[in-house]
């Protein structure tokens, strides 16, 4: 823009770095090349049993009396539908006992402006001399969490411990030595499972982290966008934990309905009340179409049906698929580690000694029209810039067709070896 802009209007619109990168996938999708490798994106896969129920909610919606006028016509109240989130309410006290109602749930405009409305509302300046931030007990971490804390230093990370597995797997764990909750930080946030790494922490971790939260009365927010019970591209054993010391976030977009924008809040009253003021806001009220899809599978227990038979087996085939190609592709004596694949949508590559940096891996891929993710932007808010590692990891994902997965991966492991070279 060229008007002078506010620090807030730079932050947002500073189109630098993953913007860029964006950019790029964005222009490469829309040039439809037959040799295309999109293996970027977080986008889920078009699963047709999947498709095949909203079409099937899509003609009951229209089929029903008045309900065109109630989901396209009105304005629902900032916190969502009331039925909406009662289904949720009820659904999460049937299958894990959490004594919650619609109160404890919120909607908001995807995931994404959750963590957007949460993290400005805990961190940034509060008052003259003080400044709160977000922190994030291991990285790497979702992307889309790097800026989203405005005023710039607003978030802060810590290592993992590395923990290698065999000759060619490894695994991030939180290192809780050397993790230390300051007056400073306003929360503390994980993705479960981790986008980008596809780590899901434990249920001890988690126990660990939330009992520091609580000890500092702080929230520790979990996102939960590909987790338990829905969508469960989970691949591992991991109980989904709420308690009122817990925001946990859920979104619809990765069970097959992100063009809906529909993200929910579990939290105790009072953040729901605060997240629905900021909602009405900054944009009045949500999106009702998800809502209005999925409210009677939820009632009736088919979203937990759909999750459990064709989601999540789906996606576990593509991360065995994705990783018997990579394996396949990658000579044994080649220093690469897979992370371990416990949910989400990506595999995640260490090239331990790299020679060149991930950032430049990707320009070299990009010119033979394979898309990746460079670790590097997954590697925000960390002390120590100098970490060789940072520079040392791709995101590959694996929602796509089993012949552009090959040829990806063929392709990465040629780029590869020509860097050791
Ligand atoms: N959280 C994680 C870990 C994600 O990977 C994403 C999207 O890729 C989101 C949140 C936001 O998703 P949405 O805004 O579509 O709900």
């Amino acid at each position: 823009m060229s008007w002078a802009l506010s620090d807030f209007g730079k932050q947002l619109s500073d189109g630098t770095g993953i913007g860029e990168l964006m950019d790029d996938l964005g222009h490469a999708l829309a040039q439809e090349r037959d040799d295309l490798c999109m293996l970027g994106g977080g986008q889920p896969a078009h699963i047709p049993d999947i498709e095949m129920i909203w079409s099937r909610r899509l003609r009951e919606i229209t089929s029903e009396p008045g309900a065109i006028g109630r989901v396209l016509g009105h304005y629902e109240p900032p916190a969502g539908n009331t039925d909406f989130r009662t289904s949720v309410a009820q659904l999460f006290q049937r299958e894990y006992g959490w004594q919650i109602g619609p109160e404890n749930v919120g909607v908001t405009l995807g995931g994404q402006s959750a963590f957007f409305l949460l993290f400005n509302a805990l961190a940034g300046r509060c008052g003259d001399r003080c400044s709160k931030k977000i922190l994030f007990p291991i990285a790497p971490e979702y992307i889309g969490y790097a800026n989203q804390a405005l005023g710039g230093t607003s978030v802060r990370s810590m290592k993992p411990i590395i923990e290698e597995i065999g000759n060619h797997e490894f695994k991030y764990r939180v290192d809780f030595e050397n993790l230390e909750i300051t007056d400073e930080d306003a929360a503390i946030c994980v993705s479960r499972p981790t986008n980008p790494t596809g780590n899901v922490l434990t249920d001890q971790e988690i126990s660990r982290l939330a009992s520091l939260a609580r000890k500092k009365n702080i929230p520790l927010i979990i996102d939960n966008a590909y987790g338990a019970p829905f969508p469960n591209a989970v691949f591992t054993q991991a109980a989904p934990v709420w308690n009122e010391d817990i925001i946990l976030t859920l979104s619809l977009s990765k069970i097959g309905l992100p063009g809906t924008r529909t993200g929910i809040v579990i939290a105790r009253e009072d953040v729901i009340d605060a997240l629905s003021s900021m909602t009405s806001h900054v944009g009045l009220a949500n999106v009702n179409i998800g809502q209005a899809i999925v409210t009677p599978l939820i009632e009736t227990g088919e979203i937990l049906n759909l999750s459990n038979t064709v989601i999540q087996p789906y996606y576990f085939r593509k991360s065995q698929q994705a990783q018997s190609f990579a394996r396949a592709c990658f000579d044994d004596s080649l220093p690469y580690r897979i992370h371990r694949s416990e949910g989400a949508f990506f595999l995640w590559l260490w090239f331990d000694g790299l020679p060149i940096s991930a950032r430049e891996l990707y320009q070299r891929l990009k010119r033979r029209n394979v898309f990746v993710v460079p670790g590097n932007y997954f590697f925000f808010g960390l002390d120590d810039c100098h970490w060789r590692h940072r520079d040392e990891c791709l995101r590959v994902t694996f929602t796509m067709p089993k012949e552009i997965l090959q040829r990806g991966y063929q392709i990465i492991a040629e780029e590869v070896h020509a860097a050791y070279k």
